[in-house]
């Protein structure tokens, strides 16, 4: 598993940054699936935010970032030591909303979770929604997609894309020897901030650069909402192709589609 200073692994951290009692570590463990989807954490905004504890309370702070549909917020005092998980819809939350969370945590400040309940509500969509046991493999044969998007996060994102990328399943063809007519080589889903790639593309014979593009494009739809106009969503709207442009090899990647697309459609 591929280790990075963006990257924070939900299931580890638990096991890690907390000691907890063995009869609670079976409950988290069912919070906490073994197929837990890694989690793509700014360090940076979560190390603002521990900051902002850590000037609140009067001893250590250990924070732990999820991507947890069931536990937004919890929080305890343990040895002294307080210890918060909240779910990443906090790392760019507003100051408003961040204050009333560090008030919360601290001191128990019941007015402040009304705020807090408000933030929660507006960010319902973040709330992850794959089905619990669906396995995020983001490591094929040839290619790896969480290199590739921790390279890309960092070059072109400043770190900032939080979204988990998994290869996505092979289509069953039953039989069917016919070259497809069409092949989708990458796709974002905005509710579960989770971009797929076309195994189709885990090729020795598909370059590291084109995959990149592919994983490229999917984060800009993370980063770019399409744009509605006459009644339809347009999902490249021109800033995102102006952004699209701004990838290294856009020209070649397109190029190299352009002579292989026949190829990937026999795959
Ligand atoms: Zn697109």
């Amino acid at each position: 598993m591929a280790t990075g200073r963006s990257l924070v692994v939900a299931r580890p951290q638990v096991a890690a940054a907390i000691r907890i009692p063995e009869r609670m570590g079976a409950q988290l463990r069912l919070v906490f699936p073994s197929a837990a989807p890694r989690l793509f954490v700014h360090e940076g905004a979560r190390q603002a935010l521990e900051r902002k504890l850590r000037i609140a309370f009067p001893g250590p702070v250990i924070l732990s970032i999820t991507d947890n549909r069931h536990s937004i917020i919890t929080h305890r005092v343990q040895k002294g030591a307080l210890h918060v998980r909240v779910h990443h819809m906090f790392l760019d939350a507003p100051s408003v909303v961040v204050d009333a969370l560090v008030r919360y945590v601290t001191r128990g400040d019941r007015d402040a979770s009304a705020t807090l309940g408000d933030h929660i509500d507006d960010n319902g969509f973040r709330l992850a929604r794959r089905k619990r046991n669906a396995p995020l493999v983001s490591k094929g044969k040839h290619h790896d997609l969480l290199d590739l998007f921790e390279g890309i996060n960092e070059r072109y994102f400043g770190g900032t894309v939080n979204a988990v990328i998994t290869w996505g399943k092979r289509p069953t063809r039953k039989g069917n020897t016919a070259p497809r007519r069409t092949i989708k080589l990458g796709s974002y889903s905005a509710v579960d901030r989770l971009i797929r790639v076309h195994p189709a593309l885990d090729q020795k014979w598909v370059p590291r650069y084109f995959v990149a593009y592919i994983v490229y494009h999917e984060m800009l739809h993370h980063v770019i909402p399409g744009s509605r106009g006459l009644g339809r969503v347009n999902l490249h709207p021109p800033e995102f192709k102006e952004r699209e442009k701004q990838f290294r090899h856009f020209e070649r990647a397109l190029e190299w589609e352009r002579r292989r697309v026949a190829r990937l459609l026999r795959s």
